[in-house]
């Protein structure tokens, strides 16, 4: 077999995607269970022992600790079905943070986890965000079906009037609550049944449609009679599948399950990996790259540090985006020129870091990193490549911060702009006090950024909250920044570029409103 085609038949089998959910959806459980389908029985307990720790007080040995452990669960990779599975993990709770969102740029479809009961979470909104904006496929999993919650059809509801998503049920709820039986499967046509007190499936049947008289003998009258309106209802006014739609995101999938008793996440596991899409090509300073070619190329999106403190390594992640990957091969690290050497490439599996021998275009790798990689870095072999698959997030959370030894200011300055580089925060200047303001997604980078100042620089910083929750990067021709005092603080990035602060939504839309030909952005531009 050709490389060529090599790399083709293993990018086909590849299915590389983020779970996104509000903390206590349920994302642990579903993980734990789709890990227990490709026999990777051991990484059960790995993502399990991450989880009891995420309560713990974060001074910064639990910061390592969590770190540490949310590390060797960054990806998980199983076999199934003849596919190669990576799953990326989402860090949520305190360790919410840029990398969270980054994460996302990674993975080439999501998995929306939501509970029944709760609904869409604020959480859920902010991820989903970002893989709209990204146009990668997202699939629903509606969890906890065995406890009494909101109706389907509001759910559905729900995602459109606050995500602004439509959806087509892939398979439809048989009562709910306690009095739940199964779940009829749309697209199978099929009825799984299911009983006893932890719901686990005890029999699958095939039917012709919903009016199949097998469903009335499997789930009785009053469940049927009540399926048999929804579904018809379904067919008259609910949208019809539509697998282009599906694929750039503009339509969702939804499964009805139930994680922890493991039902119907097998189902939904099979539908998933026939509709996800394979790692496709991903967008570089020089267009779209193809990812068979039989070059290697990827890109950095997330930096560990500070794993080990006796050695102070780091570990830079890597989204293979084409060509075969081989330890020990040669690169070129396209910012700085320089041809490296891949030797201590890393797999994250259970608490083992596993080495990797080979691996190919949708594959996480970590990269033994001496602190000459940047979250952003491409690597390539053959043609210089950059990918400019990282854009920046906005802040949600903004401090001042200042140095509490006027005579460290040198080392403070190399702090900063280090820890800038590398994505561990965001700085911004104010025009007219001469302030340096910091933003981040989560408030846990603020923590990392004070630890990591005294520790590598010898600083002690002081933080001072801000009550700002939005920035806006300002792209005007003719910037007139007296008419941003009113509503927000002007402000500059790193690269000179204006951005706003607005203290609520409020003041942030007015003054889109004064401004219609200021263009407000997101992202940096
Ligand atoms: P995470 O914070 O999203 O990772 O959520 P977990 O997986 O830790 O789940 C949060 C809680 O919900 C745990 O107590 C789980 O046992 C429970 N849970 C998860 N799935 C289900 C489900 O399908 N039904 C019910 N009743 N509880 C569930």
């Amino acid at each position: 077999m050709s490389l060529s085609e090599e790399i083709k038949q293993e990018v086909d089998k590849r299915r590389t995607f983020a779970i996104i959910a509000h903390p206590d959806a349920g994302k642990t459980t579903l993980t734990e269970k789709l890990l227990l389908f490709g026999g990777a029985i051991r990484l059960a307990g790995s993502v399990k022992a991450r989880k009891a720790n995420r309560h713990a007080t974060s001074d910064w040995m639990e910061i390592e600790k969590q770190r540490g452990i949310s590390v060797t669960s960054s990806v998980m990779q199983f076999d199934y079905a003849g596919h190669r599975v990576n799953i990326l993990d989402t860090p949520g709770h305190q360790d919410f943070s840029e990398d969270t969102y980054r994460t996302l740029t990674a993975a080439d479809s999501a998995v929306m986890l939501i509970d029944v009961a709760k609904g869409v979470e604020a959480q859920t909104i902010k991820l989903f965000q970002v893989c709209r904006q990204r146009g990668i496929p997202i699939f629903t999993f509606i969890n906890k079906l065995d406890r009494e919650g909101k109706g389907p059809f509001d759910l559905m509801e729900e995602l459109e009037q606050v995500l602004g998503i439509r959806s087509v049920p892939m398979n439809w709820p048989i009562g709910s609550g306690r009095e739940l039986c199964g779940v009829y499967d749309r697209m199978k046509g099929q009825v799984e049944l299911f009983q006893g007190k932890d719901h686990t499936t005890i029999e699958v049947k095939k039917v012709e449609d919903y009016n199949d008289p097998i469903i009335r003998e499997m789930a009785g009258d009053y469940l049927t009679d009540q399926l048999i309106s929804d579904l018809e209802l379904l067919d008259v006014a609910g949208d019809p599948f539509d697998y282009e739609k599906v694929r750039a995101g503009e339509l969702t999938p939804i499964f009805f399950g139930s994680a922890v008793n493991n039902f119907g996440v097998q189902t939904f596991l099979d539908n998933f990996l026939q509709l996800a899409p394979k790692p496709g090509a991903k967008v570089s300073e020089s267009g779209p790259v193809d990812p068979t070619t039989d070059k290697f190329s990827g890109y950095v999106f997330k930096i560990q540090a500070n794993m080990n403190p006796a050695h102070r390594d780091r570990i830079a992640f890597l989204r293979i985006c084409s060509g075969r990957f081989e330890r020990g091969m040669s690169v070129k690290h396209v910012r700085n020129g320089k041809t490296i050497k891949l030797s201590q490439p890393q797999q994250f599996l259970a608490q083992d870091r596993d080495i990797v021998d080979v691996a190919y275009p949708g594959d996480i790798i970590g990269l033994f990193d001496p602190g000459i990689f940047r979250i952003g870095d491409s690597l390539s072999q053959g043609k210089d490549i950059v990918y400019n698959e990282l854009p920046t997030f906005s802040p949600e959370i903004f401090a001042k911060v200042s140095i509490k030894n006027a005579l460290k200011q040198k080392q403070y300055q190399k702090g900063i702009d280090q820890l800038t580089e590398e994505g561990t925060i965001q700085v911004f200047y104010s025009a007219s006090f001469n302030d340096t303001i910091l933003g981040v997604v989560g408030q846990l980078q603020f923590e990392v950024f004070q630890y990591r100042m005294q520790a590598e620089y010898g600083v002690d910083v002081q933080l001072h909250p801000m009550t700002f929750q939005f920035a806006r990067w300002i792209v005007d021709d003719n910037i007139d920044p007296s008419k941003f005092r009113i509503n927000s603080t002007l402000v500059k990035d790193k690269k000179d570029n204006y951005v706003a602060l607005f203290e609520n939504e409020y003041a942030m839309r007015t003054a889109m409103e004064k401004n219609p030909t200021t263009k407000f952005l997101e992202v940096a531009p």
